[in-house]
């Protein structure tokens, strides 16, 4: 993983930069894919007095910046990362739930044609991979 220079990457978007936000930052960046909770556990160690609903804005306002890319697992809590500019994909264990990156072929939103007889104009095309990881797979049963 990249070192990234958060404070300057802040100040690019024109945000003021907080404790709150490089401790989000640091602790997204070194666990990806983790929810808000798992954010906050990880910040707490730092920031003990910050609360869930802090994270939570604070994901929002990065998220809307895209310093952090928020991803919905299907049927289970948002997490999120601060691999932003790929337009990479996930594989999700449907046994484990470990959330692993996928490269994406082509590199850039939309990666699938929809039809043009749908008449929308395409942003993004969600690819999400679903099985059974390494790990289950060889686990006994
Ligand atoms: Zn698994
Ligand atoms: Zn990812
Ligand atoms: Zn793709």
């Amino acid at each position: 993983m990249k070192e990234q220079d958060w404070p300057s990457q802040l100040r690019q978007r024109g945000m003021r930069v907080t404790r709150q936000r490089l401790a989000v930052l640091e602790a997204v960046g070194s666990q990806p894919h983790q929810p808000a909770e798992g954010v906050h556990a990880a910040v707490a160690e730092t920031l003990p007095e910050i609360t869930v609903q802090s994270i939570y804005t604070v994901l929002h306002d990065l998220t809307a910046k895209e310093l952090i890319r928020r991803f919905d697992p299907p049927g289970a809590a948002a997490c999120y990362e601060t691999r932003t500019e790929d337009n990479h994909h996930h594989a999700i264990c449907t046994s484990c739930g470990r959330i692993e990156d996928v490269d994406c072929v082509h590199g850039e939103a939309p990666c699938l044609e929809a039809p043009a007889s749908l008449g929308m104009q395409i942003d993004v095309a969600d690819v999400v991979f679903r099985g059974v990881c390494a790990d289950c797979r060889h686990r006994p049963a």
